[in-house]
């Protein structure tokens, strides 16, 4: 294929593109962006007084210098513009606002009783009202990020079928979001989200292909290959959740025999739980007690360990990924599981010999689906695939 000429307004938004990106992983000066992105130090004094008087960038600071004139640092500016995120989960619906640092400014959780609906009336009030508290201009939305669980059609904008969604399934959602509020948005499943915001925002920013696995009500996963979401060729996500650990188990909700969802979901882990004591509610509690010595927990814990190591391992396999990190409800006082699951897939994965796999918990902030889920914006923002106009 022939790559696409550059004409020379092109090569200025690519340029002005390159500086973003690198000012979004850390504050830099001059001269160091120039090294970075491969630009003379002139042209990069051009483009950066440009962006300070967009008001996309300022400077912040000054560099540690043992002598002479101390250089300036650079950083993006982070009221330039703002990102609302929907999250939409079994358990819980939460909205918040997101400035162009990607720091979470504020989260409201939305009542999601009634239809989809009547619970996107809702959401819609509840952005315009945030927007109104943080006396944010309408002008400088961005766009609304809406994430769901997999699987959704992120180019029509709708929810499929997801296991034990049903109010949501088929809804147009992004036609409905956008029609209440008059902000463009954009859906992405909940796992891909959380893999776009830990490249940017948490610890995968250091690895350059990663699975990122997401365990609570359900189990989803984000892939990231050199630097990019993989999302297949219809944009459905990657259904780890829905991939068989037990070709004689039951059969799921989704057609498939013996999914890792049915053994290793926050349900299915408390369903055995308690089957032990009906007094364990939740999985900080079941690490809580195998902690403080309570076997049957840490045998739950170990159970927890093989699915997701099984699973981890099949991925690993098919995928040659630098790390995996983890999220969900396991980031709760995680190091018994994490050793547990670390043994498995280091001593069974095809890798193994050449390296180890590092295997890590996610780093989000408290409330980072609302990061995630405008990290769908933020991202197309920062890759051009959109600018800062509104719809
Ligand atoms: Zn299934």
């Amino acid at each position: 294929m022939k790559p696409k000429a550059a004409n020379h307004k092109n090569l200025k938004e690519i340029n002005k593109l390159a500086i973003l990106n690198n000012l979004r992983k850390r504050k830099l000066s001059r001269a160091e962006l120039a090294r970075v992105i491969h630009l003379s130090r002139a042209a990069v004094s051009l483009l950066t007084e440009e962006m300070i008087e967009e008001g996309q960038i300022h400077e912040t600071g000054t560099v540690r210098s043992c002598a002479g004139r101390r250089p300036i640092l650079l950083g993006l500016r982070p009221d330039y513009c703002y990102t609302a995120g929907v999250s939409i989960a079994r358990d819980k619906t939460g909205i918040g606002l997101v400035d162009f640092q990607g720091n979470i400014l504020c989260y409201m959780e939305i009542d999601d009783t009634g239809n989809a609906y009547k619970i996107l009336d809702n959401i819609a009030e509840g952005i315009a009202l945030l927007v109104e508290q943080l006396k944010i201009p309408y002008g400088k939305l961005l766009g609304i990020g809406v994430i769901s669980p997999g699987p959704v059609d992120t180019k029509d904008g709708r929810i499929l079928k997801p296991a034990n969604f049903t109010k949501w399934h088929d809804i147009d959602i992004i036609k409905e979001v956008q029609s209440r509020t008059h902000i463009r948005a954009f859906l992405e499943n909940n796992a891909n989200s959380i893999a776009i915001a830990e490249k940017s925002y948490g610890c995968g920013g250091q690895f350059e292909s990663m699975i990122v696995m997401t365990v609570d009500t359900g189990i989803g996963m984000g892939v990231i290959l050199n630097n990019q979401l993989f999302k297949g060729g219809n944009g459905f996500g990657n259904e780890i959740g829905h991939t068989c650990v037990d070709i004689n188990g039951e059969v799921c909700d989704c057609g498939n025999r013996g999914c890792l969802e049915l053994y290793a979901s926050r349900s299915a882990v408390l369903k055995s739980a308690r089957n032990i004591s009906p007094a364990v509610e939740s999985w900080p509690a079941i690490v809580d007690r195998a902690i403080d010595g309570d076997k049957a927990c840490m045998d739950i814990i170990h159970r927890q360990a093989e699915y997701l190591a099984t699973a981890i391992v099949n991925c690993v396999n098919l995928i040659d990924v630098d790390a995996v990190i983890m999220t969900g409800d396991i980031v709760y006082k995680p190091d018994i599981l994490l050793s547990l699951i670390r043994q498995r897939v280091n001593s069974q994965a095809i890798a193994r010999n050449m390296r180890k796999i590092p295997i890590i918990i996610s780093s989000l902030p408290e409330h980072s689906e609302i990061l995630c889920a405008a990290s769908v914006v933020l991202e197309k923002y920062f890759t051009g695939e959109i600018g800062p106009s509104q719809l």
